[in-house]
C-alpha cells in the first residue's frame, strides 16, 4: 500500500510521520511528475490533503496542473482524506461562497463553513467520540487550527463526530473528512480507520 501525501502547503510532514508510524509507506506529492510516480505504482493506493490554507492550496494545485488529475483519481475511486483545508477542498460547498469544487461531482455532498471557530481565537483541543457503526466510538484527541465544521450533510454522508453538536468528521465513500488534526497527535486510530477504507 502507498499513500500519497499532497505537500504543496501546509501540515503534510505530520502526515508522513503518522503513516510511518503505522509502518505505511508515503510519497509527497510536490508537482505533477510526482503525481504521475504514484499512479503508476502497482499496489492500493491512498490521497491525504493536510491542513493549511484551502486557497493558497488550490492555487497551487492549478499552478502545477494538478487539478484535473487529482480530480478524476477520485472520481474513480481513489481513498481520500482530507484534514481542515483538505476538508474544505473536499466539500462540494463552501459556505456564502459560489465556487464550485474542483471535484465537481466527486465531492463529498456537504456544505462546510470556513473558519468556523473565528479567524484568530479557533485554535483549541479536545477528545470526543469518533467512529461509525463498524469502530465502536472511542474518544480520540482532536486539535482544531482555525477550522472549518460542517453545517449541511447529504443522505448518503456519515457522520463520525460531533463537537460541541457540530460536524467535524464525516465520510461519504472512498472520501473521509475531518475538521481537526489528528495527525498533530500521537493517536493513530483516526489514520488507521482512513487505511482501513483502502
Ligand atoms: N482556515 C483554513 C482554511 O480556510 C484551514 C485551517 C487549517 O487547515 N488548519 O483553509
Amino acid at each position: 500500500m502507498i499513500i500519497a501525501i499532497l505537500a504543496l502547503q501546509g501540515a503534510f510532514a505530520e502526515h508522513q510521520q503518522m503513516l510511518h508510524k503505522l509502518g505505511t509507506d508515503s510519497v509527497l506529492i510536490r508537482n505533477l511528475p510526482d503525481w504521475q510516480d504514484f499512479i503508476g505504482r502497482d499496489e492500493p493506493k491512498g490521497l491525504i490533503i493536510p491542513g493549511g490554507e484551502s486557497t493558497a492550496m488550490k492555487r497551487i494545485m492549478r499552478d502545477e496542473n494538478l487539478v484535473e488529475p487529482i480530480r478524476s483519481a477520485i472520481a474513480g475511486g481513489l481513498p481520500t482524506f482530507g484534514t481542515c483545508a483538505g476538508m474544505i477542498l473536499l466539500s462540494k460547498k463552501i459556505e456564502g461562497s459560489d465556487a464550485e469544487s474542483f471535484l465537481g461531482d466527486a465531492a463529498m455532498d456537504v456544505v462546510v463553513r470556513r473558519n468556523a471557530y473565528g479567524r484568530q481565537l479557533g485554535s483549541f483541543y479536545t477528545e470526543d467520540s469518533f467512529g461509525d457503526d463498524s469502530s465502536a466510538e472511542e474518544k480520540v484527541p482532536m486539535t482544531f487550527i482555525r477550522a472549518p465544521f460542517i453545517v449541511e450533510v447529504g443522505d448518503s454522508v456519515k457522520v463520525l463526530a460531533k463537537v460541541d453538536g457540530n460536524i467535524v468528521a464525516v465520510r461519504q465513500g472512498n472520501l473521509l473528512a475531518t475538521s481537526f488534526h489528528p495527525e498533530l497527535n500521537d493517536d493513530v486510530r483516526v489514520h488507521k480507520f482512513f487505511l482501513s477504507m483502502i
